[in-house]
């Protein structure tokens, strides 16, 4: 089932998400509602903060060449453990802030550990898009957004855009 996301301005967004105590088949549900809702949006990768629920969950899918075959990754209680002193530039985006973009500079490779939706802890080396993406998705647990790294006036000025399009949305329901 698709969620609705979160647009920021938003407390939800804001919060540091406990992380979850055991794996239940309403989790797993929950991390296929998430990818359901990431695919539609279309996005490359979604956080639980960002359709209301406050819980350590992260999904992803950075697979972007046609034709290659998807790659939906589920995270729960994603960690990173080592990252590397290189980093990189991409242009971020975020579901939660739509149609807004701006570099943001992060370490360029980050290990990974969670635990996947059997139950199983996993550790992975990402590097590329992706090391991006699941740092940024991560972010999200910590009540962190891309646009916290920007420089204040930047910011203040996609927060104005995202209240102004609240409002809109707000009107067209009403
Ligand atoms: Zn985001």
């Amino acid at each position: 089932m698709k969620r609705p996301i979160l647009i920021h301005p938003d407390p939800r967004l804001k919060k540091v998400a406990p992380a979850i105590p055991d794996l239940s088949d309403d989790l797993r549900q929950l991390a296929d509602d998430m990818l359901e809702t990431m695919y539609a949006a279309p996005g490359i990768g979604l956080a639980a903060p960002q359709i209301g629920v406050d819980a350590r969950v992260i999904v992803l899918d950075c697979v972007k060449g046609e034709g290659e075959a998807p790659r939906p990754i589920a995270m729960f209680n994603p960690e990173i453990v080592a990252e590397s002193d290189a980093l990189n530039v991409y242009e971020e985006g975020c579901l939660s802030i739509p149609d807004q973009y701006a570099d943001v500079e992060r370490p360029a490779e980050v290990t990974v550990r969670w635990i996947d939706r059997d139950g199983k802890e996993r550790q992975e080396d990402f590097d590329g898009l992706w090391a991006t993406c699941v740092q940024h998705e991560i972010d999200h647990l910590n009540g962190i957004l891309f646009i916290d790294y920007l420089k204040p006036l930047k910011r203040q000025l996609i927060t104005r855009k995202m209240v102004k399009l609240k409002k809109d949305r707000a009107r067209e329901k009403a």
